[in-house]
């Protein structure tokens, strides 16, 4: 028997009981050792018959107090038992199973296995299994495994085709190197499936388990890495040094960069001048100051006599990246461009033509700026801004054009540790876990509906003071059955509550391109005094100046995303103040916000987000498999985690190779990473 092999082949297995496996997903004998249990049922000791609760899974020993009663109804072959003990008496009752007229006979004592239902007031039990006392006996030492079910598929007939499986799994075999399996004291593969589904003691069970979950994430982190061995070393063309230039720009900088930046700065100077370009993820939460220091390399690498570029998620972010990069390198002679989806055909044609003769030197943007049509003279290192990672297949549309650059992935979504290792196997890591010295922590209230009169003055009163306002609504237009706030009408509202004097205005993702601009402009430069807004601002915009930030319906956002929007302010030396307004109070509502109440630190919530929604939909993956482990958890099995990093780890010193590592899970799993 083979793992490739067809289920086909196993015994009991014809077209129909093929169709209802294929509907599972299971064809191959790998596909069906791989079908793990749910759980175990557990056989415990009998119950009197009295003590029979409707629901609830029981054994119980009795004696049958009459002949089987045999009929038929609908097609149905009904069998109808009593039984009885000194407590009291219950019916049971099998389907389909006439042969039991013959088995069971009145007189004799069975234990029964089952879940009482009620039907018609009175108490049934359905289906039981039955056992002799000394068949029951032996029966309790067994768990037995308990399978998730699809349509049409019964837990018996999984467990009559992988009982055919024994022999192949106790022949498997071990794919790790023999001195990785003892050292971390893994069960062996096979050995590993055969407990998981014919478990004989409980002990052993966590063991297997143990073992297969340390596979799933090994296969994942050896994915990871087989995509980098894939995408080999990559030579470094591109020498980026500093230069008289960036020298002079870091002495004159208005601050002073923190510990962390300036760690984080020169583990990516050092990168630059490796024999292999830079792959690297700088992580700061926000507010850190991730864009000074890609402002620094943009600049190395354009007094080096390269091109560089910076890609933003959104046009406003773009827009607001080339202004403050224009202004802070004018005095360096640097040519700086902006290219976006509403840049007009005609400037386009011109950029790409200036790109392509080296008449820019660091060109920003949106995707745009990796499209085929784009070509570059020497493009040497990308930035990407508010990006959680850098797919392998953007590195190679990349790579069309020019030997491949360096390329930097900033983002401000902090990732646990355990979770860092795993989303970014292929990249190395800084992180600026430190805010600017002069900032004050942002100070924060949860309140309902009704506090927002109040809301409304504290703005009037920091609007009366120079500084300026976000507040946040979740729709831009009605809807009939979301009751949340609009931002069109909320401005309305706004304009009128607030005194004629503040300057109010509205920004939505409907708005064209070219007004987004304008209003995030006219904000910035402070000809807006309280800008109402849906989340388009949450990424990445900075406008120092703004103090306060109010977020209607705060229940309807994601931590994370509350936390990105709240990093709007607290962006300067101003006492900032965050005003969550709670369109519905239930505890689960208040638990959530009360986390961000008591926290402004981006990895803490990024945790505790994570611990509440699950991997998945925090990274908005759910859907392309990647961190979908069957038994796996990446919060409750840490400590496996790590220790397939480390096994990696160990093997990479060994000179093992992934590549070597064939298995068809392994497969999937690279597919997969290739995709991201
Ligand atoms: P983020 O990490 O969220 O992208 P930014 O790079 O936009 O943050 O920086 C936020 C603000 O902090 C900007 O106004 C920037 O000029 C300022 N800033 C950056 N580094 C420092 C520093 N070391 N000291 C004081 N202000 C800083
Ligand atoms: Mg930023």
């Amino acid at each position: 028997m083979q793992g490739a092999d067809a289920i086909r082949s196993l015994k009991g297995i014809g077209d129909k009981t093929e169709k209802t496996f294929h509907l599972a997903g299971i064809d191959t004998i790998d596909d069906l050792v791989t079908w793990y249990p749910r759980y175990y049922l557990t056989y415990e000791e009998p119950v009197y018959i009295a003590d029979a609760q409707p629901g609830i899974r029981i054994a119980v020993l009795g004696k049958i107090t009459n002949t089987p009663a045999y009929r038929q109804y609908r097609g149905l072959k009904i069998i109808n038992v009593n039984i009885r003990d000194h407590s009291g008496s219950l019916a049971l009752t099998w389907y389909n199973m006439p042969y039991l007229r013959n088995t069971l006979h009145m007189g004799e004592s069975r234990i029964f296995v089952g879940t009482p239902v009620l039907k018609n007031g009175r108490m049934v039990m359905e289906q039981p299994e039955i056992y002799t006392i000394e068949a029951y006996e032996k029966q309790r030492e067994n768990l037995q495994p308990v399978y998730p079910l699809t349509r049409g598929l019964t837990n018996k007939m999984i467990a009559k085709a992988m009982a055919q499986t024994v022999p192949y799994m106790e022949t498997m075999e071990e794919y790790l190197p023999s001195f990785i399996v003892e050292k971390y004291g893994l069960m062996p593969y096979g050995q590993a499936l055969k407990n998981v589904h014919f478990p004989v003691v409980k002990e052993q069970v966590g063991k297997a388990r143990a073992r297969l979950m340390f596979d799933e994430f090994f296969i994942f982190l050896a994915a990871m890495r087989m995509v980098k061995e894939r995408t080999g070393v990559i030579e470094n063309h591109y020498l980026i040094k500093e230069t008289k230039e960036s020298r002079h720009f870091e002495e004159n900088l208005p601050f002073r960069l923190t510990n962390a930046q300036a760690r984080a700065l020169k583990e990516m100077k050092a990168d630059l001048l490796r024999g292999e370009v830079m792959n690297r993820l700088v992580q700061g939460d926000v507010g850190s100051g991730k864009t000074i220091l890609a402002m620094i390399l943009l600049l190395m690498a354009a007094t080096s006599g390269y091109q560089g570029a910076l890609m933003a998620p959104t046009e406003v972010l773009a827009v607001q990246h080339y202004e403050s990069f224009t202004k802070m390198l004018a005095p360096y002679g640097v040519r700086v461009a902006l290219l976006t989806g509403s840049t007009t055909a005609k400037n386009k044609r011109d950029i790409y033509k200036q790109l392509k003769n080296h008449e820019i030197d660091i060109i920003i943007g949106t995707h745009a700026l990796i499209q085929d049509k784009v070509e570059y003279d020497q493009l040497a290192l990308v930035i990407t801004d508010e990006q959680h990672r850098f797919g392998v297949r953007q590195r190679e549309a990349l790579s069309k054009k020019g030997y491949e650059p360096h390329v930097l992935v900033m983002s401000a979504t902090p990732i646990p540790r355990t979770l860092a290792l795993i989303m970014y196997g292929d990249l190395d890591i800084s992180i600026i876990d430190e805010l600017p010295a002069d900032r004050l922590p942002i100070k924060n209230c949860v309140v309902n509906t009704g506090y927002r009169p109040n809301a409304y003055r504290f703005i009037t009163k920091q609007v009366q003071m120079g500084r300026q306002a976000y507040v946040i609504c979740p729709m831009v237009e009605e809807s009939e059955n979301v009751e949340a706030e609009n931002v069109t009408e909320y401005t309305k509202v706004l304009q009128a509550n607030l005194p004629p004097s503040i300057r109010v205005e509205c920004l939505n993702g409907r708005m064209k391109a070219k007004d987004k601009n304008d209003i995030m402009d006219r904000f910035d430069k402070g000809e807006i005094d309280v800008l109402v807004s849906t989340t388009v601002i949450e990424v990445g915009i900075n406008v120092p100046n703004a103090t306060v930030m109010m977020v209607e319906n705060a229940e309807r956002f994601g931590l994370a995303q509350l936390h990105q929007l709240r990093g709007r302010i607290g962006r300067g030396a101003f006492q900032s103040y965050c005003i969550f307004i709670a369109g519905k109070d239930n505890e689960e509502t208040k638990k959530r916000l009360e986390i961000l109440n008591k926290s402004n630190d981006g990895f803490y919530i990024a945790n505790e987000d994570l611990k509440l929604r699950g991997p998945g939909d925090f990274f908005g993956i759910r859907q392309s498999g990647m961190m979908d482990f069957v038994l796996a958890d990446i919060y409750d099995n840490a400590d496996l985690l790590k220790m397939a990093s480390d096994a990696m780890k160990d093997l990479e010193e060994d000179g093992f190779s992934f590549s070597n590592l064939s298995n068809d899970r392994l497969k999937k799993q690279l597919e997969l990473a290739l995709q991201l």
